[in-house]
């Protein structure tokens, strides 16, 4: 039997996709869309960018509340970093070929 099938594996989730999508809705907001492409395509790369340079911080939702809260400042330092980044990189060279 498949440990999908034996086991919920849907409670586990990636916390730092929410602060990477977090800061990227913050950060695009202060982009106009004349300046980079912000197709679904565009968004999606620039999140696995900005995700695939991030150290995951998985969570299985009963453990989740106990950890949260450790090392934020210096998560959150990098999490602005890396979308900047992410951001920066991906509108130079877009792969839908939409640059601005
Ligand atoms: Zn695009």
């Amino acid at each position: 039997m498949a440990l999908s099938e034996k086991y919920n594996l849907s409670e586990l989730t990636n916390q730092m996709e929410k602060l990477v999508f977090d800061e990227l809705e913050h950060q695009l907001a202060a982009i106009s869309d004349e300046d980079i492409c912000k197709c679904n395509d565009c968004i999606l790369d620039i999140s696995c960018y900005a995700l695939n340079n991030l150290t995951p911080r998985y969570r299985s939702s009963l453990m989740g509340s106990l950890y949260a809260k450790v090392e934020d400042l210096e998560v959150n330092k990098k999490v602005k970093m890396n979308v900047t980044r992410a951001i920066q990189k991906i509108s130079q060279n877009p792969l839908c070929g939409n640059i601005r």
